[in-house]
């Protein structure tokens, strides 16, 4: 179901949204070598529990999972492109970490990822990083009221293929409001002018994914949750929360 919402609940969204960008800030400020992904994951959720919000990845059971996610984050890090399960990995010089996070706030939801370096940085992880945040930044600002979900497809997939990164097929980004997982799905590569039309209150979260190796195969990983590259090339996903509004594209989930 798509459901456009009113000024109100875009206001009540992007309150959810202002959760999350703090979700993120405390795990990224967390990460460091030597410290676990289950620390990033309790930063998270204190936030989440000082705000007053629940979260919609804590035991998120979806079909294609054996096991419901046990925690508030996603934590992927270097081969792992997204839906990492935050454990008790210790962080080391150089890695790429993406983080995923959601927050449910007074009945609305906000989802957002960021990808960065732990320590040291290799420039190749800084332009795959740079290169996902130019897609996201092209996906953002073609979610324009009479667009079309492929306008943004397109406007993803060509920095991405610019770039000579892979893009993992079936995953993409989607309607949120109410539920973190609305209609439409917003695939990270499509045809221009194809596709659901975008109008004003219509909310999606648009989330690039890139795979440094240029192929596109990925696998899920032995808990059934990680996808990763099958080459052992690093990925990074970046993710915001927007809204389409009469006034341009409205990113609900910025700090
Ligand atoms: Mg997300
Ligand atoms: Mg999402």
């Amino acid at each position: 179901m798509v459901e456009i919402k009113n000024g109100e609940a875009l206001e009540a969204m992007r309150d959810a949204g202002r959760v999350v960008a703090r979700c993120l800030a405390a795990a990224r400020e967390t990460a460091a070598v030597g410290v676990s992904l289950i620390e990033l994951d309790k930063a998270a959720h204190d936030v989440i529990r000082q705000a007053g919000a629940t979260s919609p990845f804590l035991n998120y059971h979806p079909s294609f999972a054996p096991t419901p996610f046990p925690a508030v984050i996603c934590a992927s890090v270097n081969d792992a492109i997204v839906h990492g399960i935050p454990d008790d990995y210790v962080l080391r010089d150089g890695d790429l970490v993406s983080i995923d996070c959601g927050a449910t706030l007074n009945g609305w939801t906000g989802d957002a990822a960021t990808s960065f370096i732990v320590g040291t940085p290799r420039p190749a992880d800084l332009l795959l990083i740079e290169t996902a945040e130019k897609a996201l930044a092209a996906g953002i600002a073609a979610a324009v009221a009479g667009a079309r979900i492929g306008d943004i497809s397109h406007a993803i997939g060509s920095v991405g293929r610019a770039g000579r990164y892979g893009i993992p097929s079936g995953f993409g980004g989607h309607g949120i409001g109410r539920e973190m997982h609305e209609d439409p799905h917003v695939p990270n590569e499509g045809r221009p002018g194809r596709g659901f039309r975008l109008k004003p209150g219509l909310a999606l979260a648009i989330e690039p994914m890139l795979m440094a190796g240029g192929g596109d195969a990925f696998r899920v990983g032995p808990d059934g949750w990680a996808l990763r590259t099958t080459d052992g090339s690093r990925a990074a996903h970046v993710e915001h929360s927007v809204a389409i509004t009469d006034a341009g594209p409205r990113i609900l989930t910025l700090p």
